[in-house]
């Protein structure tokens, strides 16, 4: 048989968690045909992966590229770290249905919730769509260097239903048989469920619930009983983790709808120290177990590492917004750092600290983080050195310099004015997140890749996972690693023909050097539509990575190939 490529001599991780074994790959109409020893000649192309491991391309269930998706090709910043396919639309936020009255308003709460600029939205967005169908045929038509599987959200399908009425009404009998109905169409179309979110964070621009948070379990019910009545759809929900005692309860309720619908749910594991009384990671993994030994079909979503709100003199700091900052964080930024060398400048700004609002137990999101913070806790605030978790914390610097925390910030600013500070929102200590990891039913894909674009940078989970958790821990094994991004994640979302090297399978693969894969630093780019700036991440020890048969990135470049498709639920696929 004539290959289009071949992919010759590498070492495959196969994504089952078998062990790793030599062989070619051959690959013909964007499949894997053949693996074994493949004869020279006869292919249009080969890539040598001599030293390069092969693995199924990564695989994140957990991200919101919604908006991105039109005017990105690339898949960024998930791209440059193996990912191939990502599930987008989590947690309720859509941009369909969508009336087109209502389409600056969506807008704005996407920013206000995901810190997605609306200009970029403005400059970057052709509005096509109003149902959810049409916004899956829109994506499908977009060129793509990777796939994409999309939900209908609970917020726009809500406000598409209900108007304004959505922001803070209990729906009618009406309401919920049009929104049932709506997630039906979705799940003929395509969609891979149905998302929703209660977490205290998700608010919309004037500080108010977002749509799903308004409603009521009887909403829930509904839908969710109409994706029962198909036998097909996810459940995706964001978890009100404000309070432990309020994290319980709706942990409690949403068994109810596991176990009256079995339809899978899903929905983010997370340790926090932040909150009052805070519902530790065990007790969610062992009401997980209990609900499945109960009856239901449930999954923890995971991610590999802290989730941290991300501060620079590029984008934003602690700081910014006190009357003393405000002025000079408006300044070009060479303007600020000549202002920031001044003493009495300093003195002024490390002065203005002092009246910041006290830190209190109020759980705060990425977003308040960085625009309505409270007084840094700056034992909690490191000041990134690399991607080892090893970093000091701003409060160890200070002691050792004999500085306020303050200047410590500014002169490692003027320093190097790509200096990155990271404050652990969730997942703080490698323990626990561990502890996640290693649970059997949680998966390792809470990236929110494409949201929070200057407030947090979660795209490296997969390469942090194989450098941090393989590598300099030893706590997987590449290949359990690896099963962990690819197959597992292909189960839970039900993909079929992905996630494993295997003949017939979707030729979704990433070549990569076992002892080299890492994140590189975040910096902050302005490469949004209208100039807008956002944080970047790349990664070292990717050679290529193909989706679906085609050399998508090599050596980290866009190669300029979109073969990337749309992942459809099981009615469709
Ligand atoms: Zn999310």
């Amino acid at each position: 048989m004539a290959h289009d490529l071949v992919i010759r001599g590498g070492t495959v991780v196969d994504g089952s968690g078998k062990k790793r074994f030599s062989a070619d790959i051959g690959i013909k109409d964007g499949k894997i045909v053949e693996i074994g020893r493949i004869a020279a000649g006869g292919a249009k192309r080969s890539l040598d992966a001599d030293g390069l491991i092969v693995s199924p391309g990564f695989i994140d269930g957990h991200t919101h590229m919604d908006a991105q998706v039109a005017w990105d090709p690339l898949g960024s910043c998930s791209c440059w770290h193996g990912v191939t396919s990502v599930v987008m639309s989590n947690c309720g936020f859509a941009l369909a249905p969508c009336k087109p009255e209502d389409r600056d308003w969506y807008a704005r709460c996407l920013s206000a919730v995901e810190d997605i600029p609306t200009e970029a939205m403005a400059a970057g967005i052709d509005w096509t769509w109003e149902t959810f169908p049409e916004y899956l045929a829109t994506v499908e038509r977009l060129p793509k260097a990777i796939n994409y599987g999309m939900y209908i959200g609970h917020s726009a399908l809500r406000m598409y239903v209900m108007g304004k009425r959505a922001l803070s009404e209990k729906a009618t009998d009406d309401d919920m048989a049009r929104m049932a109905l709506a997630v039906q169409e979705a799940l003929k179309a395509g969609a891979m469920g149905f998302s929703s979110s209660r977490a205290s964070t998700h608010v919309t621009p004037e500080d108010k619930p977002v749509a799903s948070r308004i409603a009521e379990w009887e909403e829930i019910d509904r839908i969710i009983a109409a994706m029962a009545e198909l036998d097909a759809g996810i459940f995706q929900i964001g978890p009100d983790i404000a309070s432990g005692a309020h994290h319980r309860s709706f942990l409690e309720r949403l068994r109810k709808v596991a176990l009256e619908y079995k339809r899978p749910i899903m929905f983010g594991v997370l340790a926090t120290k932040q909150g009052d009384d805070p519902t530790g990671w065990e007790y969610q993994t062992r009401y997980i177990d209990e609900t499945v030994a109960a009856g239901g079909r449930m999954f923890g979503q995971g991610t590999t590492r802290s989730i941290n709100a991300i501060f620079s003199l590029k984008s934003y700091l602690p700081f910014d917004v006190l009357p003393a900052w405000r002025p000079l964080r408006a300044l070009p930024l060479a303007e600020q750092k000549k202002r920031l060398a001044d003493p009495a400048v300093r003195r002024e700004l490390v002065e203005a600290e002092s009246r910041m609002k006290p830190r209190d137990n109020v759980f705060q999101g990425g977003g308040a983080a960085t625009t309505d913070p409270r007084k840094p806790d700056y034992s909690n605030l490191f000041a990134l050195k690399g991607v080892d978790w090893d970093d000091p914390t701003v409060d160890q610097l200070a002691k050792a310099r004999g500085q306020h925390p303050v200047e410590v910030m500014i002169d490692l600013s003027l320093a190097d004015e790509n200096q990155v500070y990271v404050q652990p929102l969730v997942n703080e200590s490698p323990d626990d997140v561990l502890g996640i990891l290693k649970h059997q039913r949680t998966l390792a894909t809470f990236s929110d890749s494409g949201a929070h674009v200057c407030q947090e940078m979660g795209s490296s989970l997969q390469t942090h996972l194989l450098s941090y958790w393989v590598r300099k821990r030893g706590a997987f094994t590449l290949e359990q690693a690896v099963k962990k991004i690819t197959h597992d994640n292909a189960v839970a979302w039900e993909l079929k023909g992905r996630g494993l090297v295997r003949e017939g399978y979707q030729a979704d693969l990433v070549l990569f050097e076992e002892s080299g894969i890492r994140p590189q630093l975040p910096t902050v780019e302005h490469d949004l539509p209208g100039g807008a700036r956002r944080l970047v991440q790349k990664a070292d020890g990717i050679k290529a990575t193909l989706v679906n048969g085609a050399i998508a990135f090599e050596d980290g470049d866009a190669t300029g190939a979109f073969a990337g498709t749309v992942l459809k639920g099981r009615l469709v696929s």
